[in-house]
């Protein structure tokens, strides 16, 4: 049965929120439903104030696929969210998908990439595997198939440097994104490590279904929905405080 729960997340420059209706239990992959809407809010503001001299633009744009080269790191309530709309596909298409992920996997694994997955080593080895080529599986015709529920981090980056700098790795130090005030993917990590008293982690998109179907247990586990907004909410103004100083009163 779902409640009304009153979301209001401050930063440093102004507050997002509404009236949610989160159900009293509910699993991480549909608390990852819940919290895109806030993640959308977060972003609109960040690029509201990112643009508002009117001297920038943001240069991304429908058929673009330039940035979906890259790694993309979920958390675990994505990984879970993402495994969902994969077991909703006809049997077909989800063979087709999980057959690319595999080979993506495959190449990385021949590279050496399997111990460098962990939280912190993202950045680390981003250059080295945009160098490799690999577009993202739900890559197709340069268009997100799955842009409805596509992870927090591919909705987070909005370029406003030029787009032609965005597809070659020797351009990657010059490319200019529009600065947030949180990363969500962070927090929904830690607070997934927090109920599921487990060690706070991210999953490449590449391996998030495999890796959700190993945590199947977890997967099912239900938690009740205003406390984790309310844990969530917590953890962003933590981010919030510990980068930008007081968030707005
Ligand atoms: S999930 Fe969509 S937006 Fe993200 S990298 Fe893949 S194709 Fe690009």
């Amino acid at each position: 049965m779902p409640v009304p729960f009153d979301l209001l997340v401050k930063t440093a420059i102004g507050r997002v929120g509404g009236r949610l209706q989160l159900p009293e239990e509910m699993r991480l992959g549909e608390f990852a439903w819940s919290v895109l809407q806030l993640d959308e809010q977060l972003i609109g503001q960040a690029v509201r104030f990112d643009l508002r001299n009117k001297d920038k633009s943001i240069s991304c744009a429908k058929g673009c696929g330039a940035c979906c080269k890259q790694m993309v790191p979920v958390s675990p309530p994505e990984a879970f969210m993402i495994a969902d709309v994969v077991a909703s596909y006809p049997a077909a298409r989800r063979k087709e998908l999980l057959e690319r992920m595999a080979t993506i996997r495959t190449r990385l694994a021949e590279a050496g990439f399997n111990e460098k997955f962990k939280l912190e080593h993202f950045k680390a080895v981003a250059v080295e595997y945009f160098k490799m080529n690999m577009p993202c599986p739900f890559l197709e015709e340069d268009s997100c198939t799955v842009h409805p529920e596509r992870p927090f981090v591919c909705r987070e980056f909005l370029v406003t440097s030029p787009a032609e700098l965005c597809g070659d790795s020797i351009h990657f130090g010059k490319v200019r994104a529009v600065p947030l005030s949180v990363r969500m993917t962070d927090a929904m990590s830690r607070l997934a490590g927090e109920v599921l008293e487990k060690e706070s982690t991210a999953i490449p998109l590449v391996g998030c279904v495999e890796w959700a179907l190993e945590h199947r247990e977890d997967a099912e586990r239900r938690f009740d929905g205003p406390k984790l907004m309310t844990r969530l909410v917590e953890m962003l103004h933590e981010d919030i405080q510990s980068t930008a100083g007081t968030p707005e009163k």
